[in-house]
């Protein structure tokens, strides 16, 4: 327990100094830096690499501190009471006197907002008066991390601190919905669209439209391992490393598990980590078993079809 108080000091320290440091996240691992601060949320773009136009996340302690910020309404507030702090992403309007950096929306009037749930990440958003950008702390169209070493190994001595959460809880990104007019799900993700779609009134939203917002983190290539991918696939060919969801009979050495029971969060959690795992062993394709169309699988499907892109 001391050690993460000492952690979260030296995290603070240099967020600061508008320096970027790591986060544990129930997601995945956030590069974070003050999201107020230009020069900090500068240094972010530079070391993911991320092209300028592809906002970013900014992650708040609560209601309370996101007020001065953003604008919202009934169907913002009652699904942050269902579904907060957790994987939940919301697109909303900026008021005109918000301290937030424009970097982080591309000058744009909305802006990404999150409620991280994982317990340091809290106890740092607590002690600090300035919410943390943060996007997934990988280098741009690459694997989401979910451990400390994963983040390591994207940035190496680049990166200067990551505070260390153990293995991120949920392994996917939040699902991200747009609140501005007609509320929409932009990007699948932790929680199942339909558990939100089933709190939103319809009457208070029927005259609202659509508002149509761009976001890369939708474009087709992206999380990918570097290498082929193959969906659907009922078997693996030689040298393939093969990813499976259910136990098979069979033992080869190229079967990676990622659920031994058909157990789509545990898949969920396992999938960028076994990815990973591949890369570094050196295969050079990967196949995937039929993941079930339902519940977090399918923010999974989403993954990895985007991952089989060329
Ligand atoms: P990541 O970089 O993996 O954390 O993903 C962040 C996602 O949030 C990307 O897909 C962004 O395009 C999306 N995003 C961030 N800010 C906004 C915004 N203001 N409007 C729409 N999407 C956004
Ligand atoms: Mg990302």
């Amino acid at each position: 327990m001391k050690k993460n108080d000492s952690n979260i000091k030296k995290a603070i320290k240099y967020l600061n100094n508008n320096e970027c440091i790591a986060i544990p996240t129930e997601t995945v691992y956030g590069l974070a830096g003050n999201a107020y601060s230009d020069k900090a949320v500068s240094r972010i773009y530079k070391l993911k690499k991320r092209p300028r136009g592809n906002p970013l996340i900014t992650h708040y302690y609560n209601i309370n501190n996101l007020k001065k910020d953003c604008e919202f309404d009934n169907t913002f507030i009652k699904l942050y009471k269902k579904f907060c702090p957790g994987p939940i992403t919301f697109v909303l309007k900026l008021k005109k006197k918000s301290r937030v950096s424009k970097i982080i929306t591309n000058n744009s009037n909305s802006v990404a907002v999150r409620f991280p749930s994982h317990p340091l990440t809290r106890k740092l958003l607590k002690k600090i008066n300035y919410p943390l950008a943060a996007p997934s702390a990988n280098i741009s169209t690459s694997i989401s991390p979910v451990s400390r070493q994963d983040v390591v190994d994207e940035f190496g001595p680049k990166l200067k601190f990551v505070l260390d959460g153990g293995y991120s809880k949920i392994g996917l990104e939040s699902t991200i919905i747009n609140l501005i007019g007609k509320p929409h799900i932009l990007r699948l993700g932790g929680i199942n669209s339909k558990l939100i779609y089933k709190l939103i009134n319809p009457l208070e939203n029927k005259n609202k439209k659509k508002i149509k917002i761009k976001v890369p983190g939708t474009s087709k290539l992206h999380y990918s391992p570097g290498i082929p991918v193959r969906l659907n696939a009922k078997k693996n060919y030689q040298n393939e490393a093969y990813i499976l969801i259910k136990k098979r009979k069979k033992l080869d050495k190229n079967y990676f598990y990622i659920s031994k029971t058909n157990n789509l969060k545990e898949a969920a959690k396992n999938l960028y980590k076994t990815l990973r795992i591949i890369k570094k062993n050196g295969y050079k394709k990967i196949a995937i078993e039929k993941i079930p169309n339902i519940n977090i699988g399918e923010a999974i499907n989403d993954r990895i079809l985007r991952a089989s892109k060329k």
